[in-house]
């Protein structure tokens, strides 16, 4: 078991390799036992795109491991992880951006925050359009938001076999991020990272300047 993952996990570094692009182990509906598995392998980034079971991961686990949330964030639960969480990779509103702040200050925390950018030709997909993110960018509220970096933006491209299809779409989303990037920088706005990539297009995502891959199947198998 632990073996597969060790090889698995051989074979993406390999890959990774020389790119920039850093591994987010996505974990989720796995149990503790195989997190621990990878954690003793070296890994220290993981993903889990559930409060709840984020939280029961985090409890029961060594606290040097950087928590990634990686799914839809809803406001009211917040508070469950401002204490422990490092990334948030799907910010999809202001709300919610205000929210993150104000429950990282009251644990007197700095949570670095992703921007999700929706790139996908698919109606279930969450995510920002341009102006939407815009507006973020350049509202008042932002500036006051001193427990929250903004750090980058976060895409997940079409579920489809058409490489062209999910290369444009990782391509438009690399040409945003450079525009936000050079466009705004403030105390709390600085863009160094691109969240895109899973285990089916990880490959495509890094071709096209990704920092950071979310990966959980190609490492741990089928869910
Ligand atoms: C589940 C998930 C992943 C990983 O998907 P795999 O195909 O198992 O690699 C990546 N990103 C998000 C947002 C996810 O929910």
């Amino acid at each position: 078991m632990s073996d597969t993952l060790a090889k698995n996990m051989a074979l993406i570094e390999a890959k990774l390799e020389n790119t920039g692009a850093k591994l987010i182990a996505v974990t989720k509906t796995k149990p503790v036992n195989i997190l621990q598995g990878a954690y003793n392998l070296g890994l220290r980034q993981f993903g889990e795109n559930k409060v709840q079971e984020m939280v029961e991961k985090y409890n029961q686990l060594p606290k040097d491991i950087a928590w990634h949330l990686i799914g839809h964030l809803q406001t009211n639960k917040v508070k469950y992880i401002a204490q422990f969480v490092a990334y948030i990779h799907s910010v999809d509103s202001l709300k919610l951006l205000a929210e993150i702040n104000k429950q990282a200050a009251k644990n007197e925390r700095v949570i670095n925050c992703l921007l999700q950018i929706y790139i996908a030709n698919e109606a279930t997909k969450f995510g920002l359009n341009e102006s939407e993110l815009f507006n973020i960018l350049e509202s008042e509220e932002i500036k006051n938001f001193e427990n929250i970096k903004i750090i980058g933006l976060m895409g997940m491209a079409t579920n489809t076999d058409d490489t062209q299809i999910i290369k444009n779409e990782f391509q438009n989303l690399k040409l945003l991020f450079d525009l936000v990037k050079n466009k705004y920088s403030t105390k709390n706005i600085n863009f160094s990272e691109l969240s895109m990539g899973m285990s089916s297009d990880f490959e495509l995502a890094i071709e096209q300047g990704s920092t950071m891959v979310r990966v959980g199947s190609s490492l741990f198998g089928n869910r």
